[in-house]
């Protein structure tokens, strides 16, 4: 029996597999494949965590019966595909757990993809050539895990090839063929998990078989607790819910995705995130645009997980290092995390309220020192003389609500409509923004023309220049 999941223990060495599977199975209940590979050691429990999400698959429904799991809505099967919405009708729906099976190593092609039926075609009364659908279509709209695929793709070409075709689009294709049949062609909205150990013959899955490698959308590092306050945290189960993740969150993320309340439907990515990602897929010479969609789709799904209908820029932090391990350098991905860090950075500190809370914290012996105002600087320093300028307090009630003390608009403002409330303070104050800089009367030289005996001058000799 497996574990239920949402008592495993999540720490920040394995939080990673969580939330990917998380993702998984939201997206698969959208019937939009996420594939995920779990790298780790022995003893990470990665299988365990892959295994127990059985325990929080949402329920699907399919044409009553059908063994290749037919959406009522659009079934594609051999048996249901050409039937109309009364035929339909007629032999009505049923609701199934979400499929979730298992790929052994010992695991013959023709019980993969499927084959001839031999319980139909030896059956005495009526002996029939029919197709019986492998692990592969059964576990269409659910997923199937295969644990160590490094090994598998070493030893079973042939299956990684069938995986190779599942996984190369989505919808996938499965072709069904055997013997004496036609050859069948279904649509496959399988979704694989796999696992592996990269220390272990015959090593990484990238390093067998890249091309495999790379059709997994996420690639998630599973490791061990690594430091001591990790494994003090697991130790005292309250200090831990309060460390990493509250029980009741994670009680609940279970609880929406079994009962299939999450959805990807409207989720949007804004125009300038997209263009930083085809920044870094041209700049940073990504092999593959697969690894760009494995983003898009990764962050959509981060963001609906947790109700949002934008992709903000923390979703492509937390799914970037995913989608990305496997499919470049680390140095490079480095970088790009790098620069997705920085990216939008002047934009933001302009928000309002973040502003406020900088101008309030920020010590003032760093305006001080600020000689040379870069952009940000700048929008700092409008924004913390925005702030003091602004009355605190009760008279704040009667400011215009539009110009929050710190909004660089408040800042910017002509002293007109809020002038007037500033009782407390010398209407004469300047705003140092708006002063009228008049060029000193000396012109100023080209440094080449200055001569050197000029080029240091102590105070008194300045003095006496004036
Ligand atoms: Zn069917």
């Amino acid at each position: 029996m497996a574990r239920d999941y949402v008592n495993l223990v999540r720490h920040p060495d394995n939080a990673a597999l969580f939330r990917a599977v998380e993702m998984s199975i939201l997206a698969a209940h959208s019937q939009m494949p996420l594939h995920i590979h779990a790298e780790g050691l022995r003893g990470t429990g990665k299988t365990t965590i892959l295994r127990s999400a059985r325990s929080i698959l949402p329920r699907i429904e399919r044409v009553r019966g059908c063994l290749y799991n037919c959406d009522p809505t659009k079934p594609h099967c051999p048996e249901h595909a050409h039937l109309d919405e009364t035929e339909l009708a007629e032999i009505g729906t049923e609701w199934i757990p979400m499929p979730f099976l298992e790929i052994s190593h010992s695991a013959k092609v023709a019980t993969v993809v499927g084959g001839i039926d031999l319980e139909k075609l030896v059956n005495r009364a009526h002996p029939e050539a029919a197709l019986l659908p492998g692990t592969l279509a059964q576990a269409h709209r659910g997923i199937v895990f295969i644990d160590e695929i490094n090994r598998l793709a070493d030893t079973s070409p042939e299956l990684a090839d069938i995986l190779l075709d599942v996984m190369g689009t989505k919808p996938g294709r499965l072709q069904i063929e055997d013997a004496g049949l036609p050859t069948v062609e279904i649509t496959s909205l399988v979704t694989v998990w796999a696992a592996s150990n990269p220390d272990e013959d015959p090593g990484p899955l990238e390093g067998i078989r890249r091309q495999l490698a790379d059709r997994f959308d996420l690639c998630v590092d599973v490791k061990r607790p690594s430091n001591h306050a990790t494994v003090m945290a697991i130790l005292q189960p309250e200090l831990r819910m309060r460390e990493w993740q509250a029980p009741e969150v994670q009680q609940t993320v279970a609880a929406r995705l079994t009962g299939g309340l999450y959805r990807l439907a409207r989720q949007t990515i804004a125009t300038e995130l997209l263009s930083f990602l085809a920044h870094i897929y041209l700049d940073h010479g990504l092999e593959s645009l697969r690894a760009l969609e494995a983003i898009t789709l990764a962050a959509k799904v981060h963001a609906a997980l947790v109700g949002k209908e934008n992709v903000e820029k923390t979703d492509l932090q937390a799914v970037i290092p995913m989608a990305l391990k496997h499919r470049t350098l680390p140095h490079v991905l480095a970088d790009i995390l790098d620069e997705l860090n920085n990216f939008g950075k002047v934009a933001e500190e302009a928000k309002p309220a973040e502003a406020a809370l900088a101008a309030a914290t920020a010590p003032s012996s760093t305006v001080v020192n600020n000689n040379e105002p870069n952009q940000a600087n700048r929008s700092f320093l409008s924004r913390l003389f925005a702030s003091i300028r602004e009355p605190a307090g009760e008279e704040n009630e009667s400011a215009d609500e539009d110009l929050l003390p710190g909004s660089p608009q408040a800042a910017l403002s002509p002293a007109s409509t809020s002038q007037a409330k500033r009782t407390w303070l010398d209407a004469s104050l300047a705003d140092p923004e708006m002063v009228n800089i008049i060029a000193p009367p000396r012109p100023a030289s080209a440094l080449p023309d200055v001569p050197e005996s000029r080029l240091v001058m102590g105070q008194t000799e300045l003095e006496r220049e004036r």
